[in-house]
């Protein structure tokens, strides 16, 4: 198997180090390959039986500006382009820096497969710094010190992880072939599904688009924005045909949630000018049971004269009637001209990014305790719940379980308020978080019989 690697991240935190260390002597043949510009390192890289070819970053710094200049930003994101994996390199022990978020939200938004490895790691001063790590949203970091050599065992086992996953399609080639992400365009009738559909897909698509006959299920089409795959399911072509009827249509439920549990994100669109109807709401409330990610595309924007404070008045509705998925994304676009679409399917990334995240155990049990002596669970007959421990085993939606002394004492409002304060926390905005109380002793704590 052959594949190339990126090393991305800001300056100073360990690139060249790293290449180095992966490419060993060999980095005599760096340079000479043909089309390598001078400020792009290339090497054969070698980690136990791994053989990959590695780039690296670092001479695109320029200036040592607190931000991503232009052409850094530029670079980096051809390099990517260019790569199937990308190693994202932070500096354990400076923390995380507002100059890893920017490059953090570049390497996210490619979709690449990405390692977050925590570089400088030795020591207690790395520990801290590779648990700030995971705020940046792009998985478990990978503790490194490239200096001493140390974590490249971790670091081989997530690269083998990296690229059995991106291989499990049938192309040996597939690492720089992202899966699509699934999305669905959900709404009332009338609110401008087809419309979007189409202005996404282009009028060529609309001719050559799904024939009957198809069975329903697998008709969903593949677009590209963002660098991204997506397939798009395409309920509103279903109803082409029978488009006379399209004015009388109800809502039907049951496509709706058909769509909703093909989609990993769901667009819900809404009618600028009648925004959150009960059907509205009805269907927000299904996309959320069904745990999958949602944006709220206020379509027809075309229509609504001050936009701008339109958008924040809507923003602030959609808090109040969906408080379950609080900081959930909200665009205005207009399908009919093509508006706003850009900023559409950047919100599908990121929501998408939000709802696969990974919060780590050891971060979440730090939360844990700050938020149980901040704000403690009530006494039941006199008795105070202990609330032991807690964990995510998976994400997409991300799933919590928390073990405490006493599940079915816990009252609802205490549970919504752990909610809240873990989307706070591990900046999980809009997503839908379940949470599950269990009882059972903490594993950790070895009093208990
Ligand atoms: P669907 O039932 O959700 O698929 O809705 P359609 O795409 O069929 O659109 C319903 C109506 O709304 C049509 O008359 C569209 O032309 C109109 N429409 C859709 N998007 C927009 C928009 O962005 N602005 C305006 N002004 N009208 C729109």
């Amino acid at each position: 198997m052959s594949f190339t690697a990126v090393i991305v991240g800001r300056p100073n935190v360990g690139k060249s180090t790293l290449f180095n260390r992966l490419v060993g002597r060999r980095t005599a043949l760096v340079d000479d390959r043909p089309g390598v510009t001078r400020d792009r390192r290339e090497g054969e890289a070698q980690l136990g039986d791994l053989a990959f070819t590695v780039v690296d970053t670092a001479g695109f710094e320029e200036a040592p500006a607190g931000s991503l200049s232009a052409r850094m930003r530029e670079q980096t994101e051809q390099a990517i382009r260019d790569a199937g994996l990308v190693l994202f390199l932070v500096d354990a022990r400076s923390g995380v820096t507002p100059l890893d978020r920017q490059f953090a939200d570049l390497v996210r938004r490619t979709g690449k497969p990405t390692i977050l490895v925590a570089n400088k790691s030795e020591g207690r001063a790395g520990e801290a710094g590779a648990l700030e790590a995971y705020e940046l949203g792009l998985g478990e970091p990978v503790l490194i010190s490239a200096e001493h050599g140390a974590g490249t065992s971790d670091l081989y086992a997530a690269i083998v992880e990296a690229v059995g996953e991106a291989e499990t399609g049938n192309d040996t080639e597939t690492l720089t072939d992202e899966k699509p992400i699934k999305v669905a365009v959900v709404g009332r009738p009338n609110a401008g599904k087809s419309t979007l559909i189409n202005q996404l897909l282009g009028e060529e698509r609309l001719l050559t688009g799904p024939e009957p006959g198809i069975t329903r299920d697998s008709i969903s089409v593949p677009y590209r924005s963002h660098e991204h795959a997506f397939e798009l399911y395409d309920t509103a072509g279903l109803r082409r045909r029978s488009r006379i009827e399209d004015k009388l249509e109800k809502l039907s439920v049951a496509e709706t949630l058909r769509a909703i549990r093909f989609a990993e994100v769901v667009v819900l669109l809404v009618d600028a000018e009648r925004p959150f109807e009960e059907q509205d709401l009805r269907i927000a409330d299904l996309v959320v049971r069904e745990g999958r990610a949602l944006v709220v595309a206020v379509n027809k924007s075309d229509l609504v004269p001050r936009r701008a404070g339109a958008l924040t008045k809507l923003r602030d509705e959609v808090d109040h009637w969906l408080p379950q998925v609080r900081g959930v994304p909200v665009v205005m676009i207009s399908g009919l001209r093509g508006e706003g679409l850009d900023r559409l399917m950047q919100a599908v990334l990121q929501s998408h990014a939000v709802w696969n995240r990974r919060v780590p155990t050891a971060a979440l049990n730090k939360w844990l305790s700050a938020v149980t002596s901040e704000h403690p669970p009530p006494a039941v007959s006199g008795r105070r719940i202990k609330l032991n421990y807690i964990t995510q085993p998976k994400a997409r939606p991300p799933t919590f379980v928390l073990f405490t002394s006493r599940a079915d004492a816990v009252p609802e409002d205490y549970r919504r308020y752990l909610v809240n304060a873990l989307r706070d926390a591990f900046d999980l905005p809009g997503t839908p978080i379940r949470l599950t109380l269990r009882e059972k002793e903490n594993p950790f704590d070895r009093k208990k019989p």
